[in-house]
């Protein structure tokens, strides 16, 4: 099935980003004077404003924050509704927004926050796999 969701366009600050998740990998900006790694990518460290930024390989698990049904979207996401988005608190540190797969979005009591997510990735086109998470593991 062809995807027929907006595509990101990499930018020079993504590209790292984008290369990893093509082979599979989350990559996260980390800053190398305080050591914290930070979402979304950017030139500056948002917590010490340090520009000496490098890219890790994250593990891709995580667990939930907080979550969203959305019952109504446009193009193709109109389609997939209704889905779930959330917000995956990451192993390495800082949180991320993404799509949640593999639960009930007509159940939201279906949906634990702090349940253990992991990554998959999903091919958009020739070089963009876009991110998502699945639950691995209920919280109780
Ligand atoms: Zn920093």
């Amino acid at each position: 099935m062809p995807y027929n969701k907006p595509v990101p366009k990499p930018s020079p600050l993504t590209q790292p980003f984008w290369d990893g998740a093509k082979e599979g990998k989350l990559m996260l900006p980390k800053c190398v004077a305080c050591e914290r790694v930070h979402w979304y990518p950017r030139h500056i460290c948002p917590f010490c404003h340090s520009m000496n930024i490098e890219w890790i390989e994250g593990s891709g698990e995580g667990r939930i924050y907080n979550y969203a049904i959305q019952n109504r979207a446009f193009g193709g996401w109109a389609e997939e509704a209704p889905f779930v988005t959330a917000y995956i608190d990451l192993d390495e540190g800082d949180r991320m927004v993404t799509v949640l797969r593999g639960v009930d979005a007509t159940d939201p009591t279906s949906i634990k926050i702090g349940s253990k997510v992991k990554v998959e990735f999903e091919q958009a086109s020739d070089d963009i796999y876009i991110p998502f998470f699945r639950v691995v593991e209920d919280s109780s």
